[in-house]
């Protein structure tokens, strides 16, 4: 009742304050606002290769990018999209950090498969994310989708009833992955979150945008449809942009992708039956690269198949996957691994029609498969030279150091992209 008698009255001051004050009497803006810390935002673009942002179709990247910092970013191998999101979040490899493909499987759940909807915390317990060194350390966190972000991680099945799942951190705030919830609904539940009062805001918030990906593997990277996937979420970019400035709200925003995009080809195929006797094999994964496992007894057989020379694709047994692609100890990688030159996919058989699109899960230096990085905000310095040559798990111990926790021992070296941030 007394709220409700004052507000009018409270109004009625404002209002006549504001035609009879000169200005300087008025309180300084600052002192009616409340004064907001920068809060950390991590968007992933999946599949946004870094040549796309040349094409001039992406203004609200552009200026971000120009106003910030932007280079190029090598993902890790394989390029793919769980192990890159993974990986970045972790800080860790897919070598270590146990999400080693898309789909996998592991010797100590013989009956399971990972898929990309896998959230049983077995799967990904091996490296702990960002969010939950954070909210160990009473940091709070939100993620707007972000694989891996609805896993309880580090928590345990239930040996009887496998749905329910003891234990484990999640973010503060997360959202199950829906592909029906469209991009500007997405901006919307982070800019939500960030209107809540202090004590329940989050500091560090992921996004995650699908689109363009999709687009680059329907229609290949290089099609008009991919362009328009491009400035779609670059309009989403510019929403969020707005949003914040709107509610006053600063942030250190650092949009990356996983991956490239190459095209592929029915005249870049080379087919695995042509190459080995398919009753010595099994195929786990295949496409720009396979894994493979042999038919027990058969691996001599298999071996002598696999390692003669053939055009457009090199196989490897796991230990001797070479060195530079960090990538064959973990015990989820099959045995056997071929990798096709960029642009060649591995498939089972000659396939009988046309191929068309795109994909990627070629070599993490191809250029094809470089990944679009962009920090903007008051944390960052601006006039630096680019960084050069850094890896997409170095991105865990700045986001670290943007949210002020204490990374754990990853593969990210913290001095990579340390120079970046303002002393
Ligand atoms: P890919 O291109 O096969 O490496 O995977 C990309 C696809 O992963 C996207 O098009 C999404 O549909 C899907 N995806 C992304 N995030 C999630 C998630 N959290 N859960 C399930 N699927 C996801
Ligand atoms: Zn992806
Ligand atoms: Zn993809």
């Amino acid at each position: 009742m007394l709220y409700r008698s004052l507000a009018p009255a409270l109004f009625l001051f404002g209002a006549l304050g504001a035609c009879t004050t000169t200005q300087t009497q008025r309180p300084a803006p600052s002192a009616q606002a409340e004064q907001r810390a920068p809060v950390t935002i991590l968007v992933s673009i999946d599949g946004f290769r870094a040549d796309y942002l040349k094409r001039g179709v992406t203004p609200n990247l552009a200026a971000l990018a120009s106003s910030g910092i932007e280079a190029p970013m090598r993902p890790s191998f394989p390029t793919k999209t769980f192990p890159n999101h993974w990986a970045i979040v972790t800080g860790d490899r897919p070598d270590r950090n146990g999400i080693v493909a898309n789909n996998m499987e592991d010797d100590s759940r013989p009956d399971e498969k990972f898929t990309m909807a896998s959230d049983d915390p077995f799967w990904w317990n091996d490296a702990e994310p960002i969010w939950v060194t954070a909210e160990k350390a009473a940091v709070r966190t939100a993620t707007m989708f972000w694989p891996g972000s609805n896993v309880p991680w580090g928590g345990t099945q239930d040996k009887e009833w496998p749905h329910d799942i003891h234990g484990g951190t999640r973010p503060s705030d997360w959202a199950q992955f829906n592909q029906q919830i469209g991009g500007t609904q997405r901006v919307n539940m982070v800019l939500d979150v960030l209107r809540r009062p202090a004590a329940i805001r989050p500091v560090f918030v992921t996004l995650y945008f699908d689109t363009v990906d999709t687009a680059g593997h329907i229609h290949g990277p290089d099609a008009a449809e991919t362009t328009a996937a491009l400035t779609e979420v670059d309009t989403h970019i510019g929403e969020l942009v707005a949003g914040l400035k709107a509610m006053g709200q600063t942030a250190n925003i650092v949009v990356v992708a996983d991956h490239g995009m190459a095209a592929r080809s029915a005249d870049r195929v080379v087919a695995l039956d042509k190459v080995a006797n398919p009753a010595d094999y099994r195929i786990v994964e295949s496409g720009p690269y396979a894994s493979i496992a042999a038919v027990p007894g058969h691996e001599k057989a298999l071996e002598a198949a696999l390692f003669k020379a053939t055009p457009h694709m090199q196989c490897w047994r796991k230990s001797e996957i070479p060195a530079r692609f960090h990538y064959g100890t973990h015990r989820r990688i099959p045995p056997y691994f071929c990798l096709g030159e960029t642009g060649w996919e591995i498939q089972p058989t000659t396939p009988k029609g046309k191929i068309s699109g795109g994909n990627h899960g070629w070599d993490d230096r191809a250029p094809e498969m470089q990944a679009l990085f962009i920090a903007n905000g008051p944390a960052f310095t601006t006039g630096v030279a680019a960084p050069s040559d850094f890896a997409n798990v170095d991105i865990y111990p700045l986001i670290a150091r943007l949210i002020g926790v204490t990374p754990r021992p990853s593969d990210g070296d913290p001095a990579a992209l340390s120079r970046l941030i303002r002393p």
